[in-house]
C-alpha cells in the first residue's frame, strides 16, 4: 500500500530511475484503483502534468537540489486555497467557490517544486473527527474500508496511506492532522501556533488553526514543514524563530507522561501500544517520568466552548452575498436564512448555535470567559512543566479507527479529541507517530502516540520521533 517516501522519490529522480511525470502517472494509477472505494479526493488536477513535465526537464538538465520538493506529488485538504481551483471546505455553501489566490503554504510548496495533484475530502469546514461530516460523502480508511480515516483531514491522510502521494497537507484546529495520522498509520505534525501562515486557509478557529503535513516518515514531515514554515507578511500571527526561548535537541530527554490523565477511557490494547513506546524510549536511554497536568484534563471542555465561539464568528461571512451559494428569498433576511439553512450541514449548524450562545450577553463570562481562563491556566501549567521535562507523551487517541456510523452521537465523537486539543489551546507543537497496531475484526489497525514539545520545539519532536521510528 505504502508508496515511496519523499526522500526515496527525490533520490530516484536524481538518479534517473524515475521521473516526476512517471511519479504522477503512478499517483493517478493508485487513485484510479483505490479511490472509487476510499474517496480521499474531491478533485484531481489535470494541469499537474505540465508542472511534472517542467520538473522532468530540470532533473534532466541536472539542476535539481535547491528545490526540496521538485517533482514530488502533493495533495491538499480542500480548505486550503489554490488559485483557480475549487475551495469547498466540503460544504454545499462553497460547492462552486473558486479561489482567487494561493494560500501562503501553497505558494511555498509550488516554489519548492511540488506537483499539486488534487484536493482532498474533509469534515465540513474541518468540523469533525471522522470525515463523515463532508457534504460530499465520507472518506474510508485504506486499512479497513468499513472504518473512518479520522478527521477532519481524513482525505489527506487516506491519500497518503493508500500510497497515492508521499505527503499531503491537512489543518489541525483540535487534532485534525494528528488523529487521522494515528488512524491511518502516518506521521502527522501540528506545528507551533504561528510557525505556519494561515493566509489562504478557510478559517475554523483562528486562534487554534495550523496547517501541517502527513508523511510516512519523520524526515519527510520535517522536509515539508521546513518548506511551509516561516514568517508571512499576510498573517500577523506568524512569528520568527527566537520569539520563544530556544528548544535545544539533547542527548537524553526527560519525557513526562500525565499518568493521572490516562487512567480511564483508553482501550486496553491501545494502552499496551503506548506502554511499548515508553519502554522503547527508556531502552533508547531517555528518562520517562510522571507529570501532573490537571488543567490539561479540562482541555476538551474548554475547547468545545472556545472553538464553537470562533466558528460562529468566522462563519458569519457566508451570508449568500460574498462567497459561494446564494439562495434568493423575499428579502435580505430570508436570503440569509435560506442560504445558510441549505448551505450548512448539521454539525456546522450545531457549532454556530453553540458558539453564538456562549458569546451572548449574560453567558459570555460564564462560558467563553471561563474557557479562556482555563486556557491561560493550561498554558502556564504546561510551561511550568517544561521547566523540568522536555516533552509530554500521551496516546494520540483513546481508540483505533472506529466504524463508519459508529459515533453518531456528537458527544461520543468529541471524546476522540481528548488528547489532541491541549496542543491547540496552548499553541504548543505536537506530532503523532505510528507506533504499532491492534486487531479489530481480523484487521490490523494502526495506533499513534503523541509527543508535545515547548513552543518552537519542532526539531525536538523530529529528533525523538526519528529515534522512536528507527530513522
Ligand atoms: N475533531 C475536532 C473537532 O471536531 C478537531 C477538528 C480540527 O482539528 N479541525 O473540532
Amino acid at each position: 500500500m505504502k508508496g515511496k517516501t519523499i526522500t526515496e522519490l527525490r533520490a530516484a529522480f536524481v538518479s534517473g530511475e524515475t521521473t516526476p511525470t512517471k511519479a504522477l502517472e503512478e499517483t493517478r494509477k493508485v487513485i484510479a484503483e483505490r479511490d472509487p472505494e476510499v474517496h480521499a479526493y474531491l478533485e484531481t488536477y489535470d494541469d499537474a502534468a505540465a508542472v511534472a513535465a517542467e520538473a522532468d526537464a530540470l532533473y534532466a538538465g541536472g539542476a535539481t537540489t535547491d528545490k526540496p520538493l521538485l517533482g514530488v506529488p502533493v495533495a491538499l485538504k480542500n480548505n486550503i486555497l489554490v488559485k483557480g481551483k475549487k475551495a469547498t471546505a466540503s460544504s454545499r455553501i462553497l460547492e462552486n467557490y473558486v479561489a482567487s489566490y494561493d494560500a501562503t503554504v501553497v505558494k511555498r510548496l509550488k516554489d519548492a517544486g511540488a506537483v499539486i495533484v488534487g484536493a482532498t475530502n474533509l469534515d465540513e469546514f474541518a468540523m469533525g473527527s471522522s470525515t463523515e461530516n463532508s457534504a460530499f460523502g465520507a472518506t474510508k480508511n485504506p486499512h479497513d474500508t468499513s472504518r473512518v480515516p479520522g478527521g477532519s483531514s481524513g482525505g489527506s491522510a487516506a491519500a497518503v496511506a493508500m500510497g497515492s502521494v508521499p505527503t499531503a497537507l491537512g489543518t489541525d484546529t483540535g487534532g485534525s492532522i494528528r488523529l487521522p495520522a494515528s488512524f491511518c498509520g502516518l506521521v502527522g505534525l501540528k506545528p507551533t501556533y504561528g510557525r505556519v501562515s494561515r493566509y489562504g486557509l478557510i478559517a475554523m478557529g483562528s486562534s487554534l488553526d495550523q496547517a501541517g503535513p502527513f508523511a510516512h516518515s519523520v524526515a519527510d514531515a520535517k522536509t515539508v514543514f521546513d518548506v511551509i514554515a516561516g514568517v508571512d507578511a499576510y498573517d500577523a500571527t506568524t512569528h520568527k524563530l527566537g520569539t520563544y526561548p530556544l528548544v535545544p535537541t539533547k542527548e537524553k530527554y526527560r519525557i513526562g507522561v500525565p499518568y493521572a490523565f490516562l487512567k480511564e477511557g483508553i482501550e486496553p490494547d491501545v494502552k499496551a501500544v503506548f506502554e511499548d513506546a515508553i519502554k522503547k524510549l527508556t531502552a533508547l536511554g531517555h528518562e520517562v517520568v510522571d507529570v501532573s497536568l490537571p488543567y490539561m484534563e479540562k482541555g476538551l471542555a474548554a475547547y468545545y466552548i472556545v472553538m464553537p465561539a470562533e466558528v460562529s464568528s468566522n462563519l458569519a461571512r457566508y451570508d449568500g452575498v460574498r462567497f459561494g451559494l446564494h439562495v434568493e428569498g423575499k428579502d435580505l433576511r430570508e436570503d440569509y436564512d435560506l442560504t445558510r439553512g441549505q448551505g450548512f450541514g448539521a454539525e456546522v449548524k450545531r457549532r454556530i448555535l453553540l458558539g453564538t450562545y456562549v458569546l451572548s450577553s449574560g453567558y459570555y463570562d460564564a462560558y467563553y470567559g471561563k474557557a479562556e481562563e482555563v486556557r491561560t491556566l493550561m498554558r502556564s501549567e504546561l510551561s511550568d512543566a517544561f521547566g523540568t521535562i522536555d516533552g509530554v507523551l500521551t496516546p494520540t487517541a483513546p481508540m483505533p479507527a472506529f466504524k463508519l456510523g459508529e459515533k453518531s452521537d456528537p458527544l461520543s465523537m468529541y471524546l476522540a479529541d481528548i488528547f489532541t486539543v491541549p496542543a491547540n489551546l496552548t499553541g504548543a507543537p505536537a506530532i503523532s507517530l505510528p507506533m504499532g497496531t491492534v486487531m479489530r475484526d481480523g484487521k490490523e489497525l494502526p495506533i499513534g502516540i503523541q509527543l508535545m514539545a515547548p513552543h518552537d520545539g519542532e526539531e525536538r519532536l523530529f529528533d525523538i520521533g526519528k529515534q522512536l521510528l528507527g530513522e
